[in-house]
């Protein structure tokens, strides 16, 4: 008889059954076991042993699942190192990794077909029947050389690679042409060249690929990187956006398949994926896997099923949960806006940190790491200031692209003047006019939905709040509706104040929807669209208003964060920052850093082809070192001050910050527990604690917050104190005064 260790998709330690050789399970397998009297799971099988345990009765495992294990030996230590860093348990892993292959089950377990799996197909194109003699095509060539010179270059194109990367069958791969999709349809169309779908050929090295032309400086960029791989050493390429990093990520990836290995391409959100997945189809046809949080269930199933038992030259394009994906071989990792907040899970136990788990992998894998990033984070630039990465800097666009001018607008001073309409200073109508005038199309950027953020009795002073979440209610003028943006909470707008009942209700601040009315009502010819999360609520819907601006079918688009992630328009000459007041002092200290990060990337969007564009920044604080240092672009400027900021407050990236978030609908108990918990800490790790603190959202879904900060000085050790405060929270579990409250531990939260 053996015995296996099984991971259970439970905040739990993993259970131990009864294993019968027949049945042939390996470790990594998923395997169905029954738990209690009558529910069923899948497991994972972590470690299998032939030394009968003490424990008196053991459940037997009753059934392997799938015939390939879906959890490799490097898996398993990174889903161990996940846990023990983050300080959750491997069930909680697992319930990660394997959303769909690995529910909990009440009565019975899902198995998806491995045979439903469909294999990755590409194109291949040859010369139609009649033109497949060198006679035929010279012919066809001279009939039609004076009639349609471009279809016989076109042809010429395609015969030239079919000489050249074709088989003897006469079909070469599509990959393998020069020619665009449109031009390639048109040749379908005059039935000159035939395309066929054909099983992606696993040879697992030697596959040829058309990698774009690089620059000069790219060159010397990618130079950089592969002698930083040679080190072993991660690669840390900050490029300026529209410098054209994705062109050298396609030069890494395609060495990478030609080798036979895989690639994992990492991006901050499904929103990008479109454009960059489309970019990167044209090279690598055939071979590029999505994967994302919006794709059905089953498919994620299937995808994880299908690389579980592909043994390399995968090209996996995914948000952060990709780095749980089984790829064999993995040769190289890239993250792609490195310093996206969005790599770091926070709702959700593991905890983790995928831009930080990527360079893990590079180490357990072997594989090589390239963070990317037109801001990079101040962890990453640290690591690059002192060697520990290789630092690379592309520093001009592609091609003609300049970078755009950023012109400061001081809101108060524009009030003062008499230059300022409802919420656009003159300089940047000016700006808009010019720009819809001479058929460029502008981004407005403001960083609330909804109508108006709050509203207010100019009597009393009055604005209603979410009784769940105690934060403001949003207006929304098309719903009529006031909405918490946090818990859904809404009521239909009060037009008499619920406080002192005097009809004196006024909108406060202004939202997208609101920006939209007012520069509608100011540019009543112009197209405007709005791009947040309440009008692209579908996929459908997003990338209708996406392509409507890309085909200049709208000529203002106004929007939320959405509009800065790595769009590339081509007809911006006009960015608006409506209000970077609100940026500015959000309380965190990450505020300098966010700030800049994000107007440098919606500044990104203006002019990226070939004109300059403009940026119009409007705030009341001009003079804000932020302010100063995205108008003359200075990263390395804004990184330094803010290093030694965070150096003199002991802030990250010089000490890791531990979060620890306690809970209860009873605020009273809260109050007290926290405390006991804060004095708890202090005895361990002394000055190092700060709080107890309420969180940002006291009270959220009904559940009081508050929050104890614990700052780990670089250099200490994490074991330790994870093990410290590992005490902690036991004692507190085991103290029956504080039943009811529960602990939340967040590590290097954000
Ligand atoms: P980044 O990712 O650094 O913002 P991109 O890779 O999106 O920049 O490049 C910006 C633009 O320049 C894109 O439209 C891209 O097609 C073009 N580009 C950059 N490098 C090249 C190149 N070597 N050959 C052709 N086009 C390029
Ligand atoms: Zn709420």
């Amino acid at each position: 008889m053996l015995y296996a260790q099984v991971v259970l998709p439970l905040a739990q330690p993993m259970y131990t059954f009864s294993l019968d050789e027949k049945l042939a399970v390996r470790v990594g397998d998923a395997v169905v076991v029954q738990f209690g009297s009558s529910r069923f799971y899948t497991g994972i099988v972590w470690a299998i042993t032939d030394k009968k345990p003490d424990y008196p009765r053991l459940k037997p495992i009753l059934k392997r699942l799938y015939a390939t294990p879906l959890v490799s030996a490097e898996a398993q230590r990174l889903w161990e190192w996940i846990a023990e860093y983050y300080m959750s348990t491997l069930g909680e892993v697992m319930r990660m990794a394997l959303p769909s292959l690995a529910k909990p089950s009440a009565t019975s377990f899902v198995e998806l077909d491995e045979r439903s799996i469909e294999p990755p197909m590409e194109s291949y194109v040859s010369l139609s029947d009649e033109l497949c003699s060198e006679q035929a095509l010279l012919e066809y060539k001279e009939k039609h050389a004076r009639r349609a010179p471009k279809r016989v270059e076109l042809l010429d194109s395609v015969a030239d690679s079919i000489s050249r990367y074709g088989a003897d069958d006469g079909y070469v791969p599509r990959r393998m042409l020069s020619i665009s999709s449109e031009q390639l349809l048109a040749l379908r169309k005059q039935g000159v060249v035939r395309v066929e779908q054909r099983l992606v050929e696993r040879k697992y090295g030697g596959e040829r690929f058309l990698s774009p032309t690089l620059s000069e400086a790219q060159r010397v960029a990618l130079d950089a990187i592969h002698k930083a791989h040679e080190e072993n050493r991660v690669a840390l390429l900050h490029g300026v956006t529209g410098s054209g990093k994705t062109e050298i990520y396609m030069h890494l990836i395609a060495d990478t398949l030609s080798r036979g290995e895989s690639v994992l391409m990492l991006v901050p959100e499904i929103v990008v994926t479109s454009q960059l997945v489309e970019r990167l189809e044209r090279i690598f046809e055939g071979r590029v896997t999505t994967y994302h949080s919006r794709l059905t269930p089953l498919r994620r199933g299937k995808t994880y099923l299908r690389l579980a038992s592909a043994s390399g030259g995968e090209l996996v394009v995914g948000v952060r949960s990709s780095i749980f994906l089984p790829l064999n071989n993995l040769g190289l990792v890239v993250v792609d806006e490195e310093h996206d907040a969005n790599y770091k899970q926070s709702d959700m136990s593991p905890r983790y940190n995928s831009r930080d788990m990527a360079v893990v992998m590079g180490k357990m894998y072997g594989a090589k790491v390239v963070l990317g990033s037109a801001t990079p984070s101040l962890e990453s630039y640290l690591n690059a200031l002192s060697g520990k990465y290789a630092y690379v800097e592309l520093k001009e666009r592609w091609g003609e692209g300049v970078l755009p001018e950023v012109v400061v607008s001081d809101t108060i001073r524009a009030v003062k003047r008499g230059e300022r309409k409802t919420h656009f200073n003159f300089d940047l109508l000016r700006d808009v006019e010019r720009a819809l005038s001479s058929g460029d199309q502008a981004i407005l950027f403001q960083n609330r939905r909804g109508y108006a953020p709050y509203i207010q009795c100019r009597t009393c002073g009055y604005s209603p709040r979410c009784p769940h979440c105690n934060v403001t209610l949003t207006q929304h003028k098309s719903t009529a509706r006031m909405e918490c943006h946090y818990c859904g909470y809404n009521i239909p707008t009060p037009t008499v104040c619920p406080n002192c009942e005097i009809q004196d209700m006024a909108l406060m601040g202004f939202g997208t929807e609101k920006a939209v009315e007012e520069i509608s009502r100011l540019f009543p010819e112009a197209r405007v669209e709005r791009l947040d999360s309440d009008t692209s609520t579908s996929e459908s819907a997003f990338k209708r208003i996406v392509s409507s601006f890309q085909n200049r079918e709208s000529d203002i688009l106004v929007g939320t964060q959405i509009v800065t992630k790595g769009f590339d328009f081509g007809g911006v000459a006009t960015v608006g920052i409506l209000n970077a007041d609100n940026l500015l002092s959000t309380p965190d200290f990450r505020a300098s850093e966010r700030t800049f990060q994000l107007m440098m990337q919606v500044a990104g969007r203006a002019g990226r082809r070939n004109d300059r564009g403009r940026v119009i920044i409007q705030t009341s604080q001009p003079k804000h070192p932020v302010i100063q240092y995205v108008a003359s672009g200075d990263y390395h400027g804004m990184a330094r001050a803010e290093l030694n900021e965070r150096k003199n407050f002991g802030y990250p990236p010089f000490s890791h910050l531990v979060r620890l978030q306690l809970r209860s609908e009873n605020y009273e108990l809260l109050h007290h527990a926290s405390h006991y918990v804060a004095g708890l800490m202090r005895k361990k790790f002394g000055g190092r604690v700060m709080g107890p603190v309420s969180s940002a959202l006291e009270i959220l879904r009904g559940e009081h917050r508050s929050e104890i900060l614990l700052k780990i000085e670089l250099g200490a050790s994490m074991q330790r104190a994870r093990d410290l405060l590992a005490d902690v929270i036991r004692l507190t579990a085991e103290n029956k005064d504080y039943k009811g409250v529960k602990l939340v531990v967040d590590v290097d939260a954000c």
